[in-house]
């Protein structure tokens, strides 16, 4: 077995993996290509290059697309050879020049998961020593060691993490369980086990992996667009994107743009923005905009939409759980959760940059200088909402019909000095 000396990590790993660092060296030397050449390649002559030196690498990614756009995430074409690793940075550009957030998540997706099955299937075959994975994270410059005589209250604890590379990996997980106050947390340093270190990395992989959107400009994307397999991939997404509309039509919002009616809550945006950019949602998340929606008069069809955009929608789980949460049948409608149980869920997100709102924040302001606090984003963040709103309406009516008298006074006062 070939090792990449550097990393003390096996040729097939790179290949398999080719998010980890280091990987394009793998591929420029398939290429004969030097290091010292590495560097004076631009980008579109690079992809002009792999076009022309794979073959079967136009058809990959192709299939990778058709993949993706029926939720598919998984490759269904081989993954531990030279094309898988030159795959990689082609559907990088690609993504980054549609600037499609719903098909750059739906990418890491299906590396992390990649990643996590390859590693359970050498977990299975015993292929791999703990040793390999920690020199994985050595290459992404994390910091993880192994000793397998740790034990810890009984429990064997062979990986030993650093406390910034912890909250570094561990920053985006949502589920309580990784925090800190639930894990064996000792000197500066995060006991784990395997599974741990795998679903760690899986994490990590999504980051890593994710498209960067500001790195095409708009004129190397319009010189992108003329390389003809960039062009015949594009207008194929195009395609298959058009007949699936319904996952894809909410993808013209902009990165940070706020999306959704004037009277949501912060909460509910950000989910929203976070649904419809084809993120995963925590099971709290996903109960949350359902119970919203169902309690201000939307119908379970409507209810169902919203989770279409979801990489991992299922129609049928989606309309049973919608049902069952609105009551259909025997049982009893669900209200929206309170402002109290959101935030005991982390789902508040009244301080938020691109969400946030005053009335949040600050509560509702009564006629009489009281301030009331927003208690249920269904019922009172919409009634003070709409309050705001008026307010706002009526005081814009009252300047405007200032205005207007001004002007008809100053109009009047030159038609008298005449
Ligand atoms: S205060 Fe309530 S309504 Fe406002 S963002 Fe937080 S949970 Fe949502």
């Amino acid at each position: 077995m070939e090792i990449i000396q550097k990393y003390n990590l096996p040729k097939q790993l790179f290949l398999q993996f080719p998010w980890l660092n280091e990987s394009s060296k793998v591929l420029f030397d398939d290429l004969n290509i030097s290091e010292e050449k590495m560097g004076s390649i631009s980008l579109i002559e690079m992809v002009q290059f792999l076009f022309k030196e794979y073959d079967e690498l136009l058809e990959r990614i192709k299939q990778f697309f058709r993949n993706i756009i029926q939720s598919k995430e998984e490759f269904s074409t081989p993954t531990g050879d030279v094309i898988h690793l030159a795959m990689y940075p082609v559907l990088q550009i690609i993504i980054s020049v549609s600037g499609n957030r719903i098909l750059g998540n739906a990418l890491t997706n299906t590396y992390a998961k990649h990643c996590q099955l390859e590693l359970s299937k050498y977990n299975a075959k015993k292929d791999f020593p703990n040793k390999i994975l920690q020199n994985i994270f050595s290459n992404l410059g994390i910091s993880c060691t192994v000793d397998e005589h740790i034990f810890k209250n009984g429990i064997k604890y062979p990986f030993q993490m650093d406390f910034p590379s912890y909250l570094r990996v561990s920053t985006k997980i949502r589920n309580d369980s990784w925090k800190l106050i639930n894990r064996y947390f000792e000197s500066g340093k995060i006991y784990l086990i395997r599974h741990d270190v795998v679903l760690l990395l899986r994490e990590f992989v999504r980051q890593k992996t994710l498209p960067d959107y500001r790195q095409i400009n708009k004129e190397l994307s319009s010189q992108m667009e003329k390389i003809p397999e960039i062009t015949d991939i594009l207008d194929e997404i195009s395609k298959m994107m058009a007949t699936h509309k319904k996952r894809f039509e909410s993808s013209i919002f902009s990165e940070g743009e706020t999306i959704g009616s004037e009277l949501f809550p912060p909460c509910i945006k950000a989910i929203l923005y976070r649904v419809i950019h084809g993120e995963n949602l925590s099971h709290n998340e996903r109960l949350a905009i359902a119970f919203f929606y169902l309690n201000t008069n939307h119908s379970v069809e409507e209810t169902v939409d919203i989770f279409r955009t979801s990489p991992d929608f299922d129609e049928k789980i989606a309309r049973y759980q919608t049902e069952f949460a609105a009551g259909s049948g025997k049982g009893k409608k669900y209200s929206m959760y309170n402002c109290v149980k959101l935030k005991s869920y982390h789902i508040c997100r009244d301080d938020d940059p691109n969400f946030g709102d005053k009335l949040c924040r600050d509560g509702a302001k009564k006629r009489n200088g009281e301030i009331v606090p927003i208690q249920n984003p269904a019922k009172d963040f919409i009634f003070w909402k709409k309050v705001e709103l008026n307010r706002l309406h009526r005081s814009q009516i009252v300047d405007q019909l200032e205005s207007s008298d001004e002007s008809e006074i100053t109009k009047k006062k030159e038609e008298d000095s005449k």
